[in-house]
């Protein structure tokens, strides 16, 4: 007989607006111009995502100029630096933006930042293509990395300077909380931008985390390796005090053993998952154990972002 699992499906989860839109974007320049689309770094951190779309026709790419002037070429949802935008519109004919507006958003506040001659500070992981695109808004220098209380030390202040800090979109709510904190204790005038910069979806997926992974004996994030945002839900569970807690791209990497002894078990994906691989996960529990699915939700998400104009129908 099988023993019983109870599994705790936390929501919100899996795609955000941003992720849906530069999916559809690749989708939609495929079916416009034909394949083979060109897109600069991959679209969105995802392989299964990846996988799919380079079987409709997009090809990935690590360097620009490997991309034919003549096919589109699309940026992904990280954001570009302005140095690749400039090369990529002298160049290719046709391009188009996939960066997520709250990327952009966070771009612009950068510039804003830069207009008035303040110091910026960014918070983030160095070479994410996210933060590689933010600080290649302004010139080399313009833009100063913290990744830590520590780096924040490190920064050499002088008086005179202004200082304003901008952070990834996609990072820990409470990892970033002590690095503003720190900000704040060396520099007390320090601004930010008027509204927050971290995204909802991030900031969403972790407060859903946070609040249920409590309650389970071991957690499953899926997603990729390299996705920013779900390796911190993945710290997020264990900090709410999940220590079984772990990172998944799909069923296949699934040991179901390891859960033998437990009963309850919390499942999440990153903004970039989509719901199959879930299912996935949840079916080969069910292969081994009897499996009870308990929905767990603090919340509905409802937002949309507009296409680029060059792909909108009608
Ligand atoms: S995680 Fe946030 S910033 Fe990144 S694509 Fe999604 S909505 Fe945009």
């Amino acid at each position: 007989m099988k023993t019983s699992k109870k599994i705790y499906l936390i929501s919100p989860r899996g795609f955000c607006a941003g992720v849906t839109r530069a999916i559809e974007i690749v989708e939609l320049a495929i079916k416009k111009y034909g394949p083979p689309v060109y897109v600069n770094h991959e679209i969105v951190h995802n392989k299964y995502v990846i996988n799919e779309l380079s079987d409709k026709g997009a090809v990935f790419l690590d360097n620009i100029n490997d991309a034919p002037p003549d096919r589109p070429f699309i940026f992904s949802a990280h954001g570009v630096s302005k140095d690749v935008e400039l090369h990529a519109n002298k160049k290719n004919k046709i391009v188009i933006n996939a960066t997520c507006p709250l990327v952009t958003k966070v771009h612009v506040q950068a510039m804003k930042f830069f207009e008035l001659g303040y110091r910026i500070i960014l918070i983030g992981h160095k070479n994410h293509p996210e933060v590689i695109g933010t600080m290649g808004q302004l010139p080399s220098g313009s833009i100063e990395l913290v990744e830590t209380v520590s780096d924040v030390m490190k920064l050499s202040i002088n008086d005179n300077d202004n200082f304003a800090y901008l952070t990834q979109t996609t990072l820990s709510l409470d990892d970033t909380k002590k690095i503003i904190e720190a900000l704040k204790v060396r520099l007390p005038k320090i601004i930010s931008s008027p509204k927050e910069d971290i995204c909802y979806a991030t900031s969403n997926r972790q407060k859903a985390i946070k609040e249920y992974a409590q309650i389970c004996d071991a957690f499953i994030v899926v997603g990729s390796s390299n996705s920013s945002n779900s390796n911190r839900l993945v710290e997020v569970a264990k900090n709410a005090g999940c220590e079984n807690s772990i990172l998944l791209e799909n069923e296949v990497n699934l040991n179901v053993k390891d859960y033998e002894l437990m009963t309850s078990i919390g499942i999440s994906s990153g903004a970039s998952v989509p719901d199959i691989l879930v299912k996935n996960v949840i079916n080969k529990f069910a292969e081994f154990y009897q499996v009870t699915i308990e929905e767990l939700s603090l919340g509905n998400e409802n937002v949309t972002f507009k296409l680029p104009k060059e792909l909108r129908v009608g």
